[in-house]
């Protein structure tokens, strides 16, 4: 008997059922074959008119080609967004900026399918997430902080607060629109202006959300997105003009700009990888724990920096929860990232591809036992079964490097002060895991684990209102909530 058949007569299922295809339609979606960069509220072509393509992960065909913003457009971009500071946003009363950030907010929900569709599209999530999370919580985010605009007194009693002047802020892919809005929103109510870049493979929701700006009829030069790689996102870090950095990436590139903002003025958040535990007592609801690591590290394709990429449990439940664990994996389905029933969409790109199958290897060759789901994956494009990783000793690098992928580490501990000592033992600290019947068992967990976000019989759950980021190599600062508008503020 196959793996997949085993799990199935132990859960019951009489036949070999697989669900009927289920796909959004696209045809809504408009994608243009060609974006130029957003600046002064139009769009212009790249000074050296240079384009790269953008492709659909699930089927490596193009979907449209963007600019590649230089300096030279960075500099315009931050000169648009100067003058705007100056002449328009600082000046204008905080409850009609209020009113911009608002009408952002109704326009992204009035068009969720269409910006969920191009999420899936353009980044490889499967349309239930970018549907039921990504564009719902970007639409959130700007409604929430609006409501901050004309109140920002009561935010920080007893102090004036004043706009930093023009911030630069630079993405990643792994929610595109979501970033887009962590980061717009806060910056807009506090009377910032942005010059803002997304990921170089995920640069569509960006682009679509800049129309829907200009639509809005944001005054020109308040928000200018330009598109562009690397060197694109470091002439924004490196612009004498800009006033505050905010960035979401790697630890790795995080530190090259913290060194290069080392001897500036400038403020600074930075929030870099994770490498999060998820830790399941045997006092815990198995099943549910079962459920919320299948969250925490499958859906997104492990895509996601406080994924819960290291799994500590009990040994008394040990066998019990691989077991479960295994199961509810062979019924996830990997696939056409447009397609309602897939759990797993496709890896951003083929670059994170390689990496993933690189650790894959890693782990095999350390000696940790690799299991995989025997499901069937799309022949064209890039995908990668859910993976678990048993057996991991704390030096293997699969449990101390941050892969980014449908890849799960599994290790036990016995009492409650080794799993606390096993799960601080990395270079990372963004977010973790508690699963517990216990509520003392999860104070006495949560207030030793060195991580900024921690969940507690949950996980992975958002809200505008909540402040996110990290410890140690995790990045510097917060980001949502009451704590995001700090970052955008000289208080006096
Ligand atoms: P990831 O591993 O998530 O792709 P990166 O840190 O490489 O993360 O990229 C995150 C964002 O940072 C992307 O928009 C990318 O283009 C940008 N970026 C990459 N290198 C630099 C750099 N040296 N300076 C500023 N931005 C950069």
């Amino acid at each position: 008997m196959t793996v997949k058949a085993e799990a199935r007569a132990r859960l019951n299922f009489s036949t070999d059922w697989t669900y009927a295809p289920a796909p959004e339609s696209a045809s809504h979606a408009q994608i243009k074959p060609r974006y130029d960069l957003f600046i002064n509220g139009k769009f212009v072509a790249p000074a050296k008119g240079e384009y790269f393509d953008t492709i659909n992960p699930s089927n490596e065909k193009k979907l449209a080609e963007v600019g590649q913003g230089t300096g030279e457009d960075v500099d315009k971009a931050v000169r648009a967004a100067r003058s705007a500071y100056d002449k328009v946003w600082s000046k204008m009363p905080a409850k009609e900026r209020g009113k911009y950030i608002y009408r952002i907010a109704r326009m992204l929900q009035e068009r969720a399918r269409e910006f969920a569709v191009i999420e899936s599209m353009d980044g490889g999530k499967a349309i239930r997430e970018s549907r039921d999370v990504d564009v719902p919580l970007a639409a959130a985010h700007f409604f929430y902080y609006a409501g901050w605009a004309d109140k920002l007194e009561y935010a920080f009693p007893g102090k004036q607060p004043t706009a930093l002047g023009v911030a630069g802020q630079i993405i990643p892919w792994n929610f595109p629109l979501l970033m887009a809005a962590w980061k717009l929103a806060p910056a807009l109510a506090t009377g910032n202006t942005v010059v803002l870049k997304p990921a170089e493979t995920t640069p569509l929701t960006a682009l679509k959300l800049a129309e829907l700006i200009q639509e809005a009829e944001l005054p020109p030069g308040v928000v200018n997105i330009l598109t562009g790689a690397g060197e694109t996102g470091a002439a924004i870090v490196n612009h004498p003009d800009i006033d505050k950095i905010a960035f979401t990436g790697s630890t790795e590139v995080g530190k090259i700009i913290q060194k290069s903002l080392a001897s500036s003025r400038k403020k600074f958040t930075l929030e870099l990888g994770g490498k999060a535990a998820n830790i399941i007592f045997d006092d815990a609801p198995i099943d549910q724990a079962v459920e919320g690591i299948i969250n925490g590290i499958f859906f997104n394709q492990g895509h996601v920096c406080c994924a819960g990429s290291r799994l500590f449990v009990q040994e008394s439940c040990y066998d019990e929860v691989v077991r479960k664990l295994k199961d509810r994996m062979e019924t996830l389905i990997v696939g056409d990232p447009l397609d309602k029933n897939t759990d797993i969409g496709a890896i951003n790109s083929k670059m994170q591809l390689e990496k993933i199958h690189e650790y894959l290897k890693i782990g095999a060759d350390d000696g940790a036992e690799q299991w995989c789901t025997s499901c069937n994956v799309p022949e064209k494009g890039y995908f990668c079964r859910p993976t678990l990783f048993l057996n991991c000793s704390q030096s293997h690098r699969i449990v101390q490097e941050e892969i980014f992928g449908p890849v799960l580490a599994v290790q036990t501990f016995r009492t409650v002060e080794e799993a606390i000592e096993k799960a601080n033992n990395t270079p990372y600290g963004l977010s973790g895991g508690v699963w517990t019947d216990k509520g003392s068992k999860i104070f006495k967990v949560t207030s030793k684990l060195r991580a900024g976000v921690i969940w507690a019989n949950t996980y992975n759950k958002f809200d505008p209102t909540s402040p996110f980021g990290g410890y140690k190599e995790s990045g510097v600062g917060r980001e949502g909530g009451l704590h995001g508008l700090l970052p955008y503020l000289n208080l006096n």
